[in-house]
């Protein structure tokens, strides 16, 4: 047998194996009723749960109590997780911080960003990458996103700068990382510091290296429905050392690391913006396990996609070039009710609900919230920036593609692919099922 030929017998074959049993396991199941219309429901289990702890976490949480030392100033376990968030993410310094928010609102104020200036922002993202912006009283300037990658689009960031932006910070969204080469070289053009809001991507990579380390700085969270949990915790990374310094000075009310400070003597303003003793322990137990659930995650995103590429009408969230590694805290499609017999997004997803996959709509637009107008008309906003400032915002920060982006949307979340192959085929399998049945759940 020559090489190619080999090869073909090899892989040709399970390859025919799989593609048969997936098309009788495909038929069997598009010939049952939608549970929404009485039949059975493809997945009556439950996904996995989430937090996952063993004893391990159970031992530190203990050993912390009993120490008495619950707070960084006393104990050890923040340092601890500060130096391994650091190994694990190759950056130069890490600081823990109270929540993602308050890293975010900690590095805005680091790097001077100040009351009158422009930030750079996405829509598609939490609230909380724009409320860090507003609690500095700076101004969000929001760029369109990229319908294909759900990420900000970068070929429309240089055209949102003017003289008063003073930071880029687009998100890694739903772990999968923006386009970093192309907001790389848009920094370094206009000398206008990145702060990555990398709150959802532990672990993700851009072109084999940390997101979180490529920028000024790089914020993460710990909440509890992110893939490293504490249930609240978040940090800040970053290769600058006096950045770092001004980062813990402001988040430890004004005072600093330094060995001979007299007590009660201060070196700034600040906030109180420290992670906790225990949750530092959980941290570092939970971070025992990140790997190996990050890989998890993977092989389900890779093989999930590789079901739903097949269906008509079913896009997965493509990666930008560069990122050579997925966090998956999201698993994103787009949904397209054309081919779903005109099936609405809503009824598309309470019938995927009745089979018993938990999917959601994802973010709404966060640029056409009403809280971000009465905040531009507070005063203020009103002082601090010229009227005309003002009055343009909202056509300037109009994102069409974002709009069409929160009407398509569909979410799976990171704890869905912390199971099995056979989960995978069950989502794959319940949206082939209300395919096949669109039309009669059209009528209902
Ligand atoms: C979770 C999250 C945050 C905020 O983190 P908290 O720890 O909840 O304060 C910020 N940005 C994004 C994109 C997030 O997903």
């Amino acid at each position: 047998m020559d090489d190619i030929s080999r090869r073909t017998f090899l892989v040709g074959t399970p390859a025919i194996g799989i593609a048969a049993a997936s098309t009788k396991l495909a038929a069997a199941e598009t010939q049952q009723r939608p549970a929404l219309l009485g039949g059975p429901k493809i997945r009556p289990e439950p996904f996995p749960s989430w937090p996952i702890t063993d004893t391990n976490d159970e031992r530190a949480i203990l050993e912390t109590l009993r120490s008495g030392d619950w707070y960084r100033g006393t104990g050890q376990h923040v340092n601890h997780f500060e130096q391994a968030y650091k190994e694990l993410t190759g950056a130069r310094n890490c600081l823990a911080t109270a929540n993602g928010t308050s890293a975010l609102y900690v590095a805005l104020n680091g790097i001077g960003i100040e009351p009158g200036d422009e930030v750079i922002v996405p829509p598609y993202t939490f609230t909380a990458t724009v409320n860090a912006v507003l609690r500095q009283f700076a101004l969000p300037i929001f760029v369109d996103t990229d319908v294909e990658t759900f990420q900000i689009d970068a070929k429309r960031i240089e055209a949102a700068i003017t003289s008063r932006t003073n930071a880029i910070m687009p998100v890694h969204l739903g772990g999968s990382s923006c386009d970093l080469d192309a907001i790389l070289s848009i920094s370094k053009k206009h000398q206008i510091p990145i702060i990555e809001d990398a709150c959802q991507a532990h672990l993700a990579e851009w072109r084999a290296r940390k997101v979180g380390t490529w920028g000024k700085a790089g914020c993460f969270s710990f909440q509890a429905s992110k893939n490293l949990n504490s249930g609240e915790g978040g940090a800040i990374l970053t290769d600058d050392d006096q950045l770092h310094e001004r980062f813990f000075t402001f988040h430890n009310n004004g005072t600093s690391q330094k060995p001979q400070r007299k007590a009660f003597a201060y070196d700034g303003t600040g906030a109180n913006f420290r992670l906790t003793e225990f949750q530092a322990a959980i941290l570092t137990a939970q971070m025992t396990r990140i790997e190996e659930q990050a890989k998890t995650r993977t092989d389900n995103a890779l093989y999930l996609t590789s079901q739903l590429k097949e269906i008509p009408g079913i896009t997965p969230a493509r990666m930008n070039d560069g990122c050579t590694r997925n966090a998956y805290h999201l698993y994103m499609l787009r949904y397209d009710k054309q081919r779903f017999a005109g099936l609405s997004r809503t009824s598309f997803l309470e019938a995927l609900r009745a089979e018993g996959i938990p999917a959601s709509a994802g973010y709404s637009p966060l640029n056409k919230e009403p809280f971000l107008k009465a905040a531009l008309a507070s005063r203020p906003y009103r002082v601090l920036y010229p009227k005309q400032v003002l009055d343009e915002w909202e056509e300037r920060t109009h994102c069409a593609n974002n709009d069409r982006l929160c009407q398509a949307a569909v979410w799976l979340t990171q704890t869905m692919l912390l199971g099995g192959r056979s989960d995978m085929d069950s989502i794959a399998g319940a949206i082939r099922k209300i395919q096949a049945h669109a039309s009669e759940l059209v009528k209902t």
